[in-house]
């Protein structure tokens, strides 16, 4: 459903999207893993129309996105670092997208109700996001992501600033949440124990390149190259 061919990024002279390929098929959940820095924001970027391609095209269900602005794209994109709007409470922040897409008060406040259970959240409408420990902010976030019922949900770092026992049954339930609302999930994380726990796909980057793609158990035990080993903690 969702296609790159020859995605390009350049930032002064230097790619730090290189020529990148990559297929998602509908429902399939990828998990983007590789060292800070080799690209895995700015290719969420790119697909969420936030980062202007030099090169190479996007399609969506076969359409090219090309042109086609951020809010019209179908995409839902969870920022690395939430970007949660501190002066409106948590309601405020899960109906954001629902507004963009048009929806009336009374279906705004129904939906965002559903959301919040969802993700494990009920009652927390009014609260102020700045009274919310991490967790519960990265549930917020990923509830505003759900709230326009994205076909592609994209995800950055999305349990990044969790402790590991949360993050551990996070995973579990964003699995089953995804399986039960057939989103197709495309995610980034450098922790490989999360990237193997949650995709279907793991894609390891290496400066702005794919440098492995492959079931969670084929990376596993045929790394393409060295650098993929390395990267997954093998000793040659
Ligand atoms: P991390 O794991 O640290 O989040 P990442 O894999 O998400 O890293 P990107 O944010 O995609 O990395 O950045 C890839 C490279 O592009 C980095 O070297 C970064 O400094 C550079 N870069 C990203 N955005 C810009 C920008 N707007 N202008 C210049 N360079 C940029
Ligand atoms: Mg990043």
């Amino acid at each position: 459903m969702l296609e790159l061919d020859g995605a390009t990024v350049r930032f002064g002279g230097r790619a730090v999207l290189d020529d990148v390929g990559l297929d998602v098929a509908e429902h399939e959940i990828v998990c983007v893993l590789g060292p800070s820095g080799s690209g895995k924001s700015t290719l969420l970027r790119a697909v969420a129309g936030l980062q202007h391609l030099d090169d190479g095209r996007v399609f969506l269900d076969g359409r090219d996105l090309d042109g086609v602005p951020a809010h019209k794209r179908g995409v839902g994109l969870m920022f690395q670092d939430h970007q949660l709007f501190p002066q409106r409470d948590v309601a405020g922040n899960v109906a954001f997208g629902l507004r963009m897409h048009g929806e009336s008060k009374g279906r705004q406040a129904v939906r965002v109700r559903e959301l919040l259970e969802l993700v494990g959240l009920p009652g927390a409408h009014g609260r102020a996001v700045a009274c919310l420990s991490g967790g519960e902010q990265q549930r917020v976030a990923l509830a505003r992501a759900l709230a326009p019922r994205p076909r592609l949900l994209m995800l950055d770092e999305p349990l990044g600033q969790l402790d590991r026992s949360l993050r551990e049954r996070l995973v579990v339930e964003l699995r089953e949440l995804f399986g039960e609302l057939g989103t197709t999930v495309l995610a980034v994380t450098h922790d490989q124990g999360e990237a193997f726990a949650l995709a279907d796909r793991v894609v390891v980057m290496r400066d702005g390149r794919i440098a492995q793609s492959g079931t969670p158990l084929e990376v596993w035990q045929r790394p393409a190259d060295e650098f993929v080993a390395r990267f997954l903690g093998f000793e040659n």
